[in-house]
């Protein structure tokens, strides 16, 4: 294969890479489309979860075909406090991912197992020497020079455990950071999957971006052992380095991912600033280059760069949170900070978690017992 020609050619069938594809796809058919990804399958080794109130209806649709599961609300528990919230929350896994973007596009449409090793607006030079000409190119590789960013990290490693009899967990626990508070900050999430089968994960907040997985296994049996539950096997293991980020300038970073060349998922800076997440913002950046008429690669570069630098400066509130969480405070202390934004209203909540917060919410973080001193929240 050389010299082949495609409307538009995405560069890494990651998260962001595959849902760009999907919702292309679907809403231009007639278009050739090109999803160009290094590892034999789309998608890497990924269980990515999210709260309905992350998304509006049309990412929603998106994303519905590809759910494995589905919880009616989720809980957080703190060592004074817990709660359960009215929010569905779902999880996906990339092996569904994978088979959903086989279903959905022409075989010839999917390359895997093929390394781009040149990426330009408009071609792509993959590692056989093959040449792409696209009529535009998005670059979706995973991240840029993150070095360039003031970061913290969100690690964490999960498995999904088998145990000897059943659990009594119905919720996804999104944070139960009950047990251990001053080890630091760091809780664990459950999703039960089955009467005796849950997906436990053990998550920290650090300033290194290193990750012992033998000091997460160890903690995630333990947490186990505090219910009294025996794990008979465990299967689908992850684990994630996410970076938070703390400050930065946008367009270095931008630019660092190649200059002129539309970028997505978190090569274009897109994840939330406390969380290190990012399949909301997939999902969004999905529909919008979906819906455009123009796919050309300068007309593609304005409208993601643009969306993207509009999401950075919006951002900075959170960027400040997470400052204030990870650094303002005792290492020990940091949770505490999510703890008492979890006593806020349910909707607040809701927009907090989709950035979505206006004057009014930043305004009652900060009062009386809220997470965010006024003087974080000014930046002084
Ligand atoms: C284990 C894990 C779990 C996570 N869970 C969640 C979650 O629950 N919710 C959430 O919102 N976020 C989650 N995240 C964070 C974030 O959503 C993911 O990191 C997400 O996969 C980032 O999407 P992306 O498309 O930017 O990058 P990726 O999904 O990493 O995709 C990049 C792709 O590009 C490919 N690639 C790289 N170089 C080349 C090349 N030269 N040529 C061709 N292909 C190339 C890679 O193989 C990869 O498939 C998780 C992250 C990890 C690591």
């Amino acid at each position: 294969m050389s010299g082949v020609m495609c409307d538009l050619a995405i560069i890494g069938g990651g998260l962001s890479g595959g849902l760009i594809a999907l919702a292309a796809r679907r809403m231009q058919p007639e278009r050739r489309i090109l999803l160009i990804e290094a590892a034999p399958a789309l998608g890497g080794a990924h269980l990515w979860s999210f709260v309905d109130s992350d998304v509006g209806e049309a990412e929603k649709a998106l994303l519905q075909p590809l759910v494995n599961y589905g919880w009616r609300e989720y809980s957080v528990v703190f060592p004074q406090y817990k709660r359960a919230l009215p929010f569905p929350f779902y999880s996906l896994r990339s092996d569904r991912f994978d088979e959903a973007l086989r279903e959905a596009m022409p075989a010839e449409s999917i390359l895997t197992g093929r390394r781009a090793t040149g990426v330009s607006a408009d071609g792509v030079v993959l590692e056989d020497g093959t040449m792409i000409a696209a009529h535009g190119v998005i670059d979706a590789r995973g991240p840029a020079d993150l070095s360039l960013l003031d970061l913290h990290y969100r690690k964490f490693v999960g498995y999904e455990l088998t145990l000897d009899g059943p659990h009594s967990v119905r919720r996804a626990t999104l944070i139960d950071a009950a047990a251990d508070p001053a080890e630091g900050f760091q809780y664990m999430m459950m999703l039960p999957i089955e009467t005796d089968r849950l997906f436990i994960e053990d998550v920290r907040y650090e300033a290194w971006p290193d990750i012992d997985m033998t000091d997460h296994g160890n903690r995630i049996v333990n947490h186990a052992a505090r219910f009294g539950w025996r794990i008979r096997s465990s299967a689908r293991g992850q684990a994630g380095i996410l970076p938070i980020a703390l400050g930065g300038a946008f367009d270095d970073y931008w630019n660092s991912g190649g200059v002129g060349v539309a970028k997505a998922g978190l090569r274009a800076g897109l994840f939330h600033p406390v969380t290190g997440n990012s399949l909301a913002d997939a999902a969004r950046t999905a529909l919008l280059v979906a819906g455009a008429q123009d796919w050309s690669g300068a007309a593609l570069h304005k409208l993601l760069h643009d969306h993207a630098a509009r999401a950075w400066a919006q951002r900075d509130y959170y960027r400040r949170f997470a400052r204030h969480m990870l650094r303002g405070l005792p290492v020990a202390e940091g949770y505490m900070m999510l703890e008492s934004l979890y006593r806020m209203d349910a909707d607040l909540i809701a927009r907090f978690h989709g950035m979505r917060l206006g004057l009014a919410d930043r305004m009652a973080l900060s009062l009386g017992e809220g997470p965010m001193p006024l003087k974080a929240m000014l930046g002084r």
